[in-house]
């Protein structure tokens, strides 16, 4: 029997990942429905490559694109929030959720709600509904599986032990392109040199997040909702080699490690087979070639979002949507040219310190939260910047 699956961000990094390992094995996958925010184009060449059922284009204003791409084809192309849910929830074995940001949430709590298991990357998704998420996802019977590859590595080390044994984990952290950089480079830096990522190639956001070292800090929250762990037992250490994924500590002082080539199909094919594993065609680790495995904390003075992050972990409440927000604007805009590299987590901090927000209840709180965190940011962004 062929494994069903459902690709939410199926144009992107980790969209593009997932595929190339279902199509070097069509007997054992089967793929669903494809959804994408804008790229009509590149949706409909992958529904149309791999059979999906279902495509759906988040802009509504390329429907009409995405349809007569697929004419003549059998698959279904739709937009809209329906559409994105049904996505979400069709009958398949494994929804893989890959959307980029906040924009993921909705369709990423259908699948919980209908009880799917989820290949989770989306982990802004789990930064702002947490424990929203993690609660019904125990009472809906669904199951996360997380890609991140540091979370993919700590599951890894889990299996067979007990959450009890464990003292604490570690993320390791690449360190970005700004690890050795001076504070004047980085005030400086452009988008060019900020998504230059010297060991990992992802899609714009992320590599931003990796040089500010917010994406640690989002895959600390992450870690706390997704192994029920507080802050105090999460470490992080820069790892430059990418090698080492992440560690786990247990309580007799044992540390186990995952280990492999820094390439994302290797923890995409772990959730794809699980509870099996399967043949990637990632790199081997050649330990003698690699020679020497460094590590360093991290400079809390050049990386101010590392402490930003764990600050919003540790007040709970509106603070991890506050901060996932901010962070989203900010990144945004410092692609797009209009701020620079160190204004992204002095915004974030400024909307953290004035942030007066209740804890969010339902999704729908989360939704409102981000909604007026994104107004406020922006507006403080248009006076910063006027003129
Ligand atoms: P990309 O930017 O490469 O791809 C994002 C995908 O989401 C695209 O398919 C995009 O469609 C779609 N998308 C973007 N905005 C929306 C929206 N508003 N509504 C619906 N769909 C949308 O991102 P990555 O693949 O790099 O990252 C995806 C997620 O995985 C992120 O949360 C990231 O943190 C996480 N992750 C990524 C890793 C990586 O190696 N890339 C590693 C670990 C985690 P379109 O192409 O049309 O814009």
């Amino acid at each position: 029997m062929r494994r069903k699956i459902a690709i939410l961000g199926a144009t992107g990094s980790i969209g593009k990942s997932t595929l190339d390992l279902v199509e070097r094995s069509p007997e054992r996958f089967e793929v669903v429905a494809v959804t994408a925010a804008s790229n009509s184009r590149g949706l409909a060449d992958i529904a149309r490559r791999t059979g999906a059922k279902l495509a759906v284009i988040a802009d509504e204003g390329r429907l009409a694109d995405l349809r007569e791409q697929l004419a003549g084809s059998s698959c279904r192309g739709e937009t809209g929030t329906a559409a994105l849910n049904e996505a979400a929830t069709a009958d398949v074995d494994l929804v893989i959720a890959a959307i980029v940001g906040c924009a993921g949430l909705e369709p990423v709590m259908a699948a919980v709600e209908a009880g799917k298991t989820i290949a989770l990357a989306n982990k802004e998704a789990l930064v702002t509904a947490g424990a929203l998420m993690i609660d019904a996802t125990v009472r809906h019977g669904a199951t996360l599986l997380p890609i991140d590859s540091e979370h993919n590595a700590i599951f890894q080390c889990l299996a067979g032990s007990c959450i009890e044994d464990v003292a604490g984990i570690v993320l390791t952290a690449s360190g970005g392109p700004f690890r050795t950089a001076s504070a004047e480079f980085m005030h400086a830096a452009s988008p060019t040199e900020a998504v230059a990522h010297p060991n990992w190639s992802m899609g714009a956001k992320i590599s931003v997040d990796s040089a500010t070292l917010m994406n640690k800090g989002l895959e600390l929250i992450e870690a706390s909702y997704l192994f029920a762990l507080p802050s105090d037992r999460i470490d992080i250490v820069v790892h430059p080699q990418s090698v080492i994924h992440s560690l786990v500590e247990f309580v007799d002082g044992s540390v186990l490690a995952q280990l492999g080539a820094p390439d994302m199909r290797i923890p995409i094919a772990y959730a794809l087979a699980w509870p099996r594993r399967m043949e990637t065609p990632a790199e081997r680790l050649n330990l003698a070639a690699i020679a020497r495995l460094d590590f360093e904390a991290p400079d809390p003075e050049r990386f101010p979002a590392l402490r930003l992050a764990r600050e919003a972990l540790e007040a709970g409440g509106a603070a991890p949507v506050v901060l996932n927000a901010a962070n989203e604007v900010a990144v945004a805009r410092f692609l797009a040219g209009g701020v620079g590299f160190t204004d992204i987590a002095r915004m974030v901090e400024k909307a953290l310190e004035t942030n007066d927000l209740a804890a969010p209840r339902s999704i729908g709180d989360v939704l409102e939260i981000d909604r007026s965190t994104r107004e406020r940011v922006e507006a403080a962004i248009t006076v910063s910047y006027a003129g």
